[in-house]
C-alpha cells in the first residue's frame, strides 16, 4: 500500500462539479481582476475567521509583506520571527528593508517562546510576527501582552492555520493583522497562488487594499507607490466552494491525528503535543527521533510519503549569509531541523495509511 504524503487531486476530484462549476461562472463573467468574486469571498473569509475585514492578496508572501508595510516597517526596523519558520516569515520583513530579529521556539509545541521575546526587543522594534507553525496556534495572550507593554503591532503569520483556534476563538484577528497563505496544500488551498490578510483595523484594511492594487483606490490615481498582488477571481471562486468544507475537512485531520496520537504512543517518538487552550488544525503531523533519516528511510521504502518542516532554518540558509549566523546561533530550531518529519496528512487520507505508517514506526 502506498501512502503519499499529501493527494491535491484527490481533494479536487471531490469537489469537482462545484469547483469546475464556480471556474465556468467567472469565465462566463467577462471579469476577471477583482470584482465580485473576490468581494463575496472576502466577506465570507472574514465571517469565518471571526474578523471585521479579509483582503485577497496574491500570496501568502504578500500578504505577510503588505501587512508589514502597513504597519509603518521600513528600512532600520527589526521584527521579531520565530528561529523555526518557513523563510517566507523572514522574507516578508527584508522586502520591507527592515530586519527579522529570530527568537526560539517553545522545544514542546514548535511555537515562538513568548518567554525569550521580551530579550529580544530593542528601541527599532516594530513588530512581534509569530507563527502558526503546523496549524496549532502561538501563545497569544503573553504575546500581546509585550506586544502592549512595549508599544508594538503584533501580525500573525496563520498561512498554516486555516480554522484553528486560540482560547476558543477563531484566529483572525487576534494580533492587528493575520496573513493567510492559500497555496494549494494549505488547509483552505486554492488551485494555484493565493492570500489574504484579516483584521479588525479598518486603517490597516484601507492601506492593504490601496497596495495590493497600485496604490490606488480610483484607476488612475496612485495614492502610494503600490504593487499587483490582487487575489485572482478564479481562486477567489474556488477558495469559496473549498471555504464550504473547511471545517468538515479539518475535522477528517483531526481524526488522523487522534489515530496517529493511539497508534505511536510509546513508539519512541517524540509526539505532538497540544496546549489546552489551542485547537490546533492538523495542517502537519509533525513526529521527532534523532536518528530520523534512518526512521525517513524506512518509511519511504514502505512507500510512505514524507516531507521535513523544515530541514534548513533560516538563519543557516545562504539567503541569510549576510547576517553572520553561524551554526549553533539558534540550536532549538537547529535541533528540529535534524529531528523533524511530517507524517502524511490530509482530508482525503485514508485511516488504513495510519495503521500502515505507525507500524513501520513501530518496527
Ligand atoms: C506557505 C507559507 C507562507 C507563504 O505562503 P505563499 O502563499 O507560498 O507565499 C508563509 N508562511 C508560512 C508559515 C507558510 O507555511
Amino acid at each position: 500500500m502506498k501512502v503519499p504524503f499529501l493527494d491535491l487531486h484527490a481533494a479536487y476530484l471531490e469537489l469537482k462539479p462545484e469547483i469546475d462549476a464556480a471556474i465556468a461562472r467567472v469565465v462566463d463573467s467577462g471579469w476577471y481582476i477583482l470584482g465580485p468574486e473576490v468581494d463575496a469571498f472576502e466577506a465570507e473569509y472574514a465571517a469565518y475567521c471571526e474578523a471585521e475585514h479579509a483582503i485577497g492578496v496574491a500570496n501568502g508572501l504578500d500578504a505577510l509583506h503588505l501587512a508589514l508595510l502597513a504597519m509603518g516597517v521600513g528600512p532600520g526596523d527589526e521584527v521579531i520571527v520565530p528561529s523555526n519558520t518557513y523563510i517566507a516569515t523572514w522574507l516578508a520583513v527584508s522586502q520591507c528593508g527592515a530586519t527579522p530579529v529570530p527568537v526560539e521556539p517553545v522545544d514542546a509545541t514548535y511555537n515562538i517562546d513568548p518567554a525569550r521575546i521580551e530579550a529580544a526587543i530593542t528601541p527599532r522594534t516594530k513588530v512581534i510576527l509569530p507563527v502558526h507553525l503546523y496549524g496549532q496556534p502561538a501563545d497569544l495572550d503573553p504575546i500581546l501582552a509585550i506586544a502592549r507593554k512595549h508599544g508594538l503591532r503584533v501580525l500573525e503569520d496563520a498561512a498554516q492555520a486555516h480554522g484553528a483556534r486560540y482560547k476558543g476563538r477563531r484566529i483572525g484577528a487576534h494580533g492587528d493583522a493575520v496573513a493567510w497563505s492559500f497555496y494549494p496544500g494549505k488547509n483552505l488551498g486554492a488551485l494555484g497562488d493565493g492570500g489574504a490578510v484579516t483584521t479588525n483595523d479598518p486603517e490597516l484594511a484601507d492601506r492593504i487594499s490601496v497596495l495590493r492594487n497600485y496604490g490606488s483606490r480610483v484607476k488612475y490615481v496612485n495614492e502610494v507607490k503600490g504593487f499587483n498582488s490582487r487575489l485572482d477571481p478564479i481562486q477567489a471562486a474556488v477558495l469559496r466552494v473549498k471555504l464550504r468544507v473547511l471545517d468538515e475537512w479539518n475535522a477528517r485531520r483531526q481524526g488522523i491525528a487522534q489515530r496517529y496520537l493511539e497508534g505511536l504512543a510509546g513508539s519512541g517518538l517524540v509526539l505532538p503535543q497540544v496546549p489546552e487552550w489551542a485547537e490546533p488544525v492538523w495542517h502537519l503531523f509533525v513526529v521527532r527521533h534523532p536518528e530520523r533519516d534512518a526512521l525517513v528511510k524506512r518509511l519511504n521504502e514502505a512507500g510512505v510519503g514524507t516531507l521535513i518542516h523544515y530541514p534548513v532554518p533560516p538563519h543557516l540558509q545562504a539567503a541569510y549569509a549576510e547576517m553572520g549566523f553561524g551554526v549553533g546561533a539558534f540550536p532549538v530550531a537547529e535541533r528540529m531541523a535534524r529531528e523533524v518529519v511530517s507524517l502524511p496528512m490530509g482530508g482525503q487520507m485514508a485511516a488504513e495509511g495510519v495503521e500502515v505508517i505507525c507500524g513501520v514506526c513501530r518496527g
